[in-house]
């Protein structure tokens, strides 16, 4: 008969991609954490494959406040991180002819951002096919996120506080007895009133599997190309399609760019498809001016979205469970601030005076807007 190790503690966080870690850091002073990791290393699903990109517009209504509420920390990070986390990067918002009016209501929306006509667009993008463009708007804020450093340090933080990080857990097993889960694997059981899901892709499937109702995630796949990138390149900014159909920036020595595909997907090991490397490799030859360029490597990754696109960041209506998921194309960059919310939430402490500033509203994340219920309970 096998015999079970039986560790009690106060949080178990689902997954160690950069949601679980983030929450796991803000917690973890408080709480006796443990994130659990079913892959080794940690991060090599969403967190791992992302742009990379910090574009506080981005995101909708509800991504925008935790974007810019994350700012600061990325532009001063605590010691910890070991140094930088953000090289600054404008971003060239470009429109065609058609997407004039988008571009206008882009620029409405940020009154700091400095709209130019073809001309200057085109000198400021010399990469593009001049032709195509009417018009561009150039956010100033933002850059290239240090993903696998921030990670890194949100697990650092967690684990300097007294929390664990086990990774290459593989499958959990879910019970409650009482007020208390119990989380297994391969012979060792945590024990804890509380449960964090921060699964990411499978979040629905852990929620099914611990006995919580499902909230219609979607993952759905992007697949990302990098091309040659001619030296002088260094320091452009990130051009991004206001309708988002494609962006690209420089990334180490090369070019990243994809054609923002967003095809549905199980969750998975999600691998570059055939055809959607050949969508993205056409159009980005439709667009450059580099004569026949030839992508050098290519990634895909999942974006898990709620079904209104929102993040999920709450109590469930099951006792003492937590979401932390649907971070869609924006988690990397909005981890900072959310992962300081839903640790607030956790603790049933009140949100940082930082995060109402920038109009962080908690209740646009409540997964219980998704259910039919719609009753919030805590642990
Ligand atoms: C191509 C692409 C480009 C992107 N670009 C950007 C960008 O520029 N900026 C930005 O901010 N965001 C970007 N994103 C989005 C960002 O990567 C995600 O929002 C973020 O990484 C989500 O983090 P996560 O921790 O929720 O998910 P994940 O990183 O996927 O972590 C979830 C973890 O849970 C683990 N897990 C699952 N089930 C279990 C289980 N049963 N037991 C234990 N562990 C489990 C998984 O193994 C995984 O490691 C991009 C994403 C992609 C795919």
């Amino acid at each position: 008969m096998m015999t079970t190790t039986l560790h009690p503690c106060d949080v178990v966080v689902i997954g160690g991609g950069v949601a679980g870690a983030a929450i796991a850091a803000f917690l973890a002073p408080w709480r006796r954490v443990v994130v659990l990791e079913r892959e080794a290393p940690a991060g090599r699903h969403a967190t791992g494959r992302s742009s990379g990109m910090l574009l506080p517009s981005y995101g909708g209504e509800a991504a925008r406040p935790l974007s810019r509420a994350s700012l600061r920390f990325f532009a001063e990070p605590p010691g910890i991180f070991g140094g930088d986390l953000l090289t600054p990067r404008p971003t060239l918002h470009v429109a065609g002819p058609s997407q004039i009016a988008a571009l206008a209501a882009l620029a409405g929306e940020l009154p700091g951002a400095r709209l130019f006509g073809p001309t200057e667009a085109a000198r400021r993008a010399p990469l593009l096919r001049a032709g195509r463009l009417a018009g561009a708007l150039l956010e100033a804020e933002g850059g290239d996120i240090d993903v696998a450093r921030l990670h890194a340090g949100f697990l650092a933080a967690c684990r300097r506080s007294g929390g664990q990080v086990h990774v290459g857990v593989g499958d959990l097993t879910f019970a409650r007895r009482g007020s208390v889960w119990r989380v297994s694997a391969g012979g060792v059981t945590w024990a804890a009133p509380v449960i964090v899901n921060a699964a990411g892709a499978w979040a629905d499937e852990v929620a099914r599997a611990a006995g919580a109702a499902a909230l219609g995630l979607q993952p759905k796949r992007r697949t990302v190309l990098l091309f040659p990138r001619p030296p002088e390149t260094a320091g452009w900014p990130t051009v991004k399609d206001v309708d988002e159909r494609f962006y690209f920036r420089p990334c180490s020595k090369a070019l990243l760019f994809t054609a923002c595909d967003e095809t549905p997907s199980p969750p998975c090991d999600a691998q570059p498809e055939t055809l959607d490397v050949a969508h993205a490799a056409a159009l980005f030859s439709r667009l450059s001016r580099q004569p026949e360029p030839r992508p050098i490597r290519a990634w895909a990754g999942l974006r898990t979205f709620a079904p209104d696109r929102a993040p999920v960041i709450g109590w469930s209506s099951t006792p003492g469970f937590f979401w932390f998921a649907g971070l869609g194309g924006f988690g990397v960059q909005t981890s900072p601030a959310a992962g300081s919310l839903a640790a607030s939430l956790l603790l049933g402490r009140r949100i940082p005076g930082d995060l109402l500033d920038a109009g962080v509203r908690p209740e646009l994340y409540a997964p219980t807007r998704l259910t039919s219920t719609g009753a919030a309970r805590t642990a």
